[in-house]
Protein backbone atom coordinates (compact mmCIF):
# COMPACT_ATOMS: atom_id res chain seq x y z
CA UNK A 1 0.00 0.00 0.00
CA UNK A 2 2.18 3.06 -1.15
CA UNK A 3 -0.59 5.36 -0.77
CA UNK A 4 -3.59 6.43 1.45
CA UNK A 5 -6.52 8.70 0.69
CA UNK A 6 -7.61 10.38 4.17
CA UNK A 7 -10.39 12.66 4.32
CA UNK A 8 -9.81 14.60 0.98
CA UNK A 9 -5.82 14.12 0.73
CA UNK A 10 -3.68 11.05 -0.81
CA UNK A 11 -0.77 10.56 1.03
CA UNK A 12 2.40 8.67 -0.04
CA UNK A 13 4.66 6.39 1.81
CA UNK A 14 7.70 7.84 2.79
CA UNK A 15 9.21 5.51 5.70
CA UNK A 16 8.60 1.78 6.01
CA UNK A 17 7.87 0.74 9.64
CA UNK A 18 11.12 -1.01 9.85
CA UNK A 19 13.57 2.12 9.02
CA UNK A 20 11.53 3.87 11.90
CA UNK A 21 11.70 1.12 14.61
CA UNK A 22 15.70 0.85 13.67
CA UNK A 23 15.85 4.36 13.98
CA UNK A 24 13.82 4.33 17.39
CA UNK A 25 16.04 1.70 18.62
CA UNK A 26 19.27 3.42 17.67
CA UNK A 27 17.44 6.23 19.61
CA UNK A 28 17.10 3.82 23.19
CA UNK A 29 20.47 3.01 22.94
CA UNK A 30 21.54 6.74 23.44
CA UNK A 31 19.25 6.97 25.84
CA UNK A 32 20.04 4.15 28.08
CA UNK A 33 23.58 5.79 27.41
CA UNK A 34 23.08 8.64 28.98
CA UNK A 35 20.62 8.36 31.97
CA UNK A 36 22.95 4.84 32.82
CA UNK A 37 22.08 4.72 36.96
CA UNK A 38 19.67 7.69 36.69
CA UNK A 39 15.92 6.71 36.93
CA UNK A 40 13.96 9.34 33.89
CA UNK A 41 10.66 10.13 33.83
CA UNK A 42 9.26 9.99 30.46
CA UNK A 43 6.82 11.99 29.64
CA UNK A 44 4.86 11.12 26.79
CA UNK A 45 2.41 14.25 24.88
CA UNK A 46 -0.78 12.96 23.75
CA UNK A 47 -2.17 11.54 21.52
CA UNK A 48 0.50 11.44 18.49
CA UNK A 49 3.57 10.19 20.78
CA UNK A 50 1.79 6.57 21.65
CA UNK A 51 3.39 4.03 18.99
CA UNK A 52 6.73 6.11 19.39
CA UNK A 53 6.31 5.66 23.61
CA UNK A 54 5.66 2.27 23.04
CA UNK A 55 8.19 1.32 20.39
CA UNK A 56 11.53 2.96 22.19
CA UNK A 57 10.25 1.67 25.65
CA UNK A 58 10.75 -1.68 24.74
CA UNK A 59 13.99 -1.00 23.64
CA UNK A 60 15.77 0.89 26.83
CA UNK A 61 16.89 -0.99 29.62
CA UNK A 62 17.40 1.37 32.18
CA UNK A 63 15.23 1.87 35.40
CA UNK A 64 12.70 4.59 34.19
CA UNK A 65 9.04 5.63 34.38
CA UNK A 66 6.27 6.53 31.83
CA UNK A 67 3.55 9.15 31.96
CA UNK A 68 1.43 11.27 29.72
CA UNK A 69 0.26 15.05 29.30
CA UNK A 70 -1.62 15.83 26.75
CA UNK A 71 -2.21 19.29 25.02
CA UNK A 72 -3.42 20.37 21.48
CA UNK A 73 -2.22 23.41 19.45
CA UNK A 74 -2.67 21.94 16.00
CA UNK A 75 -6.13 21.84 13.36
CA UNK A 76 -5.77 20.34 10.18
CA UNK A 77 -2.90 20.74 8.30
CA UNK A 78 -2.45 24.47 9.85
CA UNK A 79 -0.79 25.30 13.12
CA UNK A 80 -2.60 27.55 15.03
CA UNK A 81 -0.08 28.35 17.44
CA UNK A 82 -2.62 28.00 20.25
CA UNK A 83 -1.61 25.92 23.19
CA UNK A 84 -4.08 24.23 25.28
CA UNK A 85 -3.68 21.99 28.17
CA UNK A 86 -5.98 19.17 28.08
CA UNK A 87 -4.89 16.73 30.84
CA UNK A 88 -1.98 18.00 33.27
CA UNK A 89 0.21 16.11 35.07
CA UNK A 90 -0.39 14.47 38.20
CA UNK A 91 2.91 13.52 39.78
CA UNK A 92 5.75 15.23 41.47
CA UNK A 93 8.62 16.15 38.61
CA UNK A 94 10.90 18.06 41.36
CA UNK A 95 14.13 16.41 41.02
CA UNK A 96 13.38 14.35 38.27
CA UNK A 97 15.44 13.77 35.11
CA UNK A 98 12.43 14.22 32.63
CA UNK A 99 12.29 13.38 29.00
CA UNK A 100 9.78 15.05 27.19
CA UNK A 101 8.34 12.37 24.07
CA UNK A 102 6.55 14.37 21.18
CA UNK A 103 5.30 13.15 17.86
CA UNK A 104 6.57 16.34 16.12
CA UNK A 105 7.89 19.32 16.78
CA UNK A 106 7.06 21.73 14.01
CA UNK A 107 6.94 25.45 14.69
CA UNK A 108 8.35 24.38 18.26
CA UNK A 109 5.97 26.50 20.22
CA UNK A 110 3.92 23.36 21.06
CA UNK A 111 7.41 22.73 23.50
CA UNK A 112 8.55 26.02 24.34
CA UNK A 113 4.86 26.30 26.31
CA UNK A 114 5.91 22.89 27.80
CA UNK A 115 9.41 23.62 29.13
CA UNK A 116 8.13 26.65 29.80
CA UNK A 117 5.49 25.26 32.06
CA UNK A 118 7.20 22.25 33.15
CA UNK A 119 10.40 24.00 34.16
CA UNK A 120 8.16 25.95 37.18
CA UNK A 121 8.44 22.53 39.12
CA UNK A 122 11.77 22.28 39.73
CA UNK A 123 12.80 19.37 37.35
CA UNK A 124 17.03 18.00 37.56
CA UNK A 125 16.56 18.14 34.19
CA UNK A 126 14.46 18.30 31.15
CA UNK A 127 14.89 17.25 27.55
CA UNK A 128 12.83 16.91 24.56
CA UNK A 129 13.30 13.81 22.15
CA UNK A 130 11.08 13.63 19.07
CA UNK A 131 10.28 11.14 16.54
CA UNK A 132 10.18 13.91 13.86
CA UNK A 133 11.76 17.64 13.57
CA UNK A 134 11.10 19.85 11.03
CA UNK A 135 14.16 22.30 10.97
CA UNK A 136 12.30 24.47 8.25
CA UNK A 137 9.49 25.22 10.05
CA UNK A 138 11.05 26.30 13.59
CA UNK A 139 9.62 29.71 14.66
CA UNK A 140 11.02 29.74 18.20
CA UNK A 141 14.09 28.36 19.38
CA UNK A 142 13.83 24.76 21.00
CA UNK A 143 16.70 22.39 21.41
CA UNK A 144 15.26 19.67 20.68
CA UNK A 145 18.55 16.80 22.33
CA UNK A 146 17.13 13.81 20.95
CA UNK A 147 15.22 13.63 17.37
CA UNK A 148 14.93 10.49 14.95
CA UNK A 149 14.21 12.13 12.07
CA UNK A 150 14.81 15.63 10.37
CA UNK A 151 12.13 16.02 7.68
CA UNK A 152 11.40 18.76 5.58
CA UNK A 153 7.95 20.92 5.59
CA UNK A 154 5.76 18.42 4.22
CA UNK A 155 2.72 17.46 6.24
CA UNK A 156 3.57 13.76 7.69
CA UNK A 157 0.91 11.08 8.75
CA UNK A 158 1.27 7.46 10.44
CA UNK A 159 2.94 5.69 12.95
CA UNK A 160 0.66 7.86 15.45
CA UNK A 161 0.54 10.80 13.67
CA UNK A 162 -3.08 11.76 11.99
CA UNK A 163 -4.70 14.21 9.85
CA UNK A 164 -8.12 15.50 11.68
CA UNK A 165 -8.65 12.38 13.01
CA UNK A 166 -7.53 9.52 11.03
CA UNK A 167 -4.36 7.82 10.24
CA UNK A 168 -2.68 7.33 13.45
CA UNK A 169 -3.16 3.37 12.56
CA UNK A 170 -0.75 3.25 9.53
CA UNK A 171 2.73 1.64 10.63
CA UNK A 172 4.66 3.82 8.06
CA UNK A 173 4.85 7.10 7.38
CA UNK A 174 2.96 8.88 4.46
CA UNK A 175 3.65 12.10 2.65
CA UNK A 176 1.27 14.69 1.56
CA UNK A 177 0.88 14.25 -2.12
CA UNK A 178 0.02 18.16 -3.49
P1 LIG B 1 4.26 22.90 16.89
O1 LIG B 1 3.75 23.56 18.12
O2 LIG B 1 5.69 22.45 16.98
O3 LIG B 1 4.02 23.78 15.67
O4 LIG B 1 3.32 21.69 16.59
C1 LIG B 1 3.50 20.44 17.10
C2 LIG B 1 2.27 19.63 16.84
O5 LIG B 1 1.72 19.90 15.55
C3 LIG B 1 2.57 18.15 16.82
O6 LIG B 1 2.47 17.58 18.10
C4 LIG B 1 1.52 17.60 15.88
O7 LIG B 1 0.33 17.36 16.59
C5 LIG B 1 1.25 18.74 14.92
N1 LIG B 1 1.97 18.59 13.64
C6 LIG B 1 2.97 19.36 13.16
N2 LIG B 1 3.39 18.95 11.96
C7 LIG B 1 2.64 17.86 11.67
C8 LIG B 1 2.63 16.96 10.54
O8 LIG B 1 3.39 17.05 9.56
N3 LIG B 1 1.72 15.95 10.61
C9 LIG B 1 0.86 15.79 11.66
N4 LIG B 1 0.02 14.76 11.60
N5 LIG B 1 0.86 16.61 12.73
C10 LIG B 1 1.74 17.64 12.71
Amino acid sequence: MNTVKIHDKVFSKTIPNEEICNEIKKLADRINHDYAGKRPLLLGVLNGCFMFVSELMKNLDIECEISFIKLSSYQGTATTGVVREVLGLSESIAGRDVIILEDIVDTGLTMQRLLETLGTRNPASMEIASLFLKPARLKVPVDVKYSVFTIPDRFIVGFGLDYDGLGRNLPDVYDVVE
